[in-house]
C-alpha cells in the first residue's frame, strides 16, 4: 500500500500544480506525507458532508476539485465551517488534495469530462494553452455532435446526461435552431466568451452564466447558451479522476479503492417555474 507521498506525486504528474492559476490555491491542505493510503474518495466541493462521508467510507485521501481556503487564513478553529472540515479529516487520517483549474487546463481536464458525458467528440481546446505543443491542454473545449441535433433537444440531453440539480439546465435561443458545433466549460465560464465566438460554435455549454453577458452574446450573435449547475458541469471530472487513479493503481500494484462523492454540493436546493405571464418572456408582437 503506498504511503501519501506517493499517491500525490502521482496526482501531481497528472495535474502539476504549476499550471494552476496564479490565483488559485491547489495541493494539499492536510495529510502526513507518510501515512499509507488504501482508500480514496473523489468529489467536487470540500464542504463538511463530503468530509463527513470520507469519514464514513474510512478513506485516507480526499481528492475534490475546489480549494477549501482559496485565500491564507490565521485559524482553522472548528467554530468555522472551514476550520470544522480540517478538523473532521485530522481527526480520522483523512488528507485532503486540491487539482483546480490546474484540472481545468490538463488533458484530459474537466471540460473532456464534461464532454465525454454529453457524448460530444472534442476537437480542440477552446484557450490553447500555449506551453503545449500538442495543442490538447487549455481552457475549455471545442466540440461536434455525431448528429446534429435541435437546440431544444441538445438541451435536453444535457438535462439527461448531467447528474440532477434543483436548477436543471437554462437554455437560450431558437429550439429549432441546429447544434453541431458546441463549446463547452466546466464551471463558471462567463470570462471566455470572446473565444466561444471566434470559435463559431452553435452552442455554448457552461455554469454560472450572468445577466450581461448571456444577454450580449444573444444580441450579437445567433450563439445557443446552455447553463448547467456549477457543480454538475464539473462532476463528470470527478468520475474521470478516480478513473486515472484506478488506472495508476493498477500499474503500481497498490490496490487503492477508489470512490466517487454522489452528494449533490450544488448550494442551490429547489427551482420554482414562474407561473404568472408577467415573468415570462412574451413572443415579438405580444404586448410586454
Ligand atoms: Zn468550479
Amino acid at each position: 500500500m503506498p504511503a501519501l507521498a506517493e499517491v500525490l506525486t502521482a496526482l501531481d504528474a497528472l495535474w502539476p500544480p504549476q499550471r494552476a492559476e496564479e490565483w488559485d490555491a491547489v495541493g494539499t491542505v492536510c495529510g502526513d506525507p507518510d501515512q499509507p493510503v488504501t482508500r480514496v474518495l473523489f468529489a467536487v466541493d470540500p464542504v463538511q458532508a463530503v468530509a463527513d462521508e470520507a469519514v464514513r467510507l474510512g478513506a485516507d485521501l480526499l481528492v475534490t476539485h475546489h480549494p477549501l481556503y482559496l485565500r491564507g487564513t490565521t485559524s482553522v478553529a472548528a467554530s468555522t465551517f472551514k476550520g470544522r472540515v480540517v478538523h473532521t479529516l485530522i481527526k480520522h487520517d483523512v488528507a485532503l488534495h486540491v487539482a483546480h483549474t490546474n484540472a481545468d487546463r490538463a488533458d484530459p481536464g474537466v471540460s473532456d469530462a464534461l464532454a465525454g458525458a454529453l457524448d460530444l467528440r472534442v476537437t480542440a481546446p477552446l484557450v490553447p494553452d500555449p506551453s503545449d505543443p500538442a495543442g490538447r491542454r487549455g481552457l475549455g473545449r471545442i466540440c461536434e455532435l455525431d448528429a446534429p441535433l435541435s437546440l431544444a433537444a441538445f438541451g435536453e440531453r444535457v438535462a439527461a446526461r448531467l447528474p440532477r440539480t434543483a436548477q436543471g439546465v437554462r437554455v437560450a435561443g431558437d429550439p429549432e435552431a441546429t447544434v453541431r458545433t458546441v463549446a463547452v466549460c466546466g464551471g463558471s465560464g462567463d470570462g471566455l466568451f470572446d473565444a466561444v465566438r471566434a470559435a463559431g460554435v452553435d452552442a455554448y455549454v457552461t455554469a454560472d452564466l450572468r445577466h450581461h453577458p448571456a444577454s450580449e452574446a444573444r444580441e450579437t450573435g445567433p450563439l445557443a447558451l446552455v447553463d448547467a449547475a456549477h457543480w454538475a458541469t464539473e462532476w463528470p471530472w470527478v468520475e474521470q479522476a478516480a478513473a486515472q487513479l484506478d488506472e495508476i493503481s493498477d500499474r503500481n500494484a497498490w490496490g487503492l479503492r477508489t470512490h466517487i462523492s454522489h452528494t449533490v454540493t450544488d448550494p442551490w436546493t429547489a427551482h420554482a417555474s414562474a407561473t404568472s405571464p408577467v415573468h415570462t418572456t412574451q413572443p415579438s408582437g405580444a404586448p410586454n
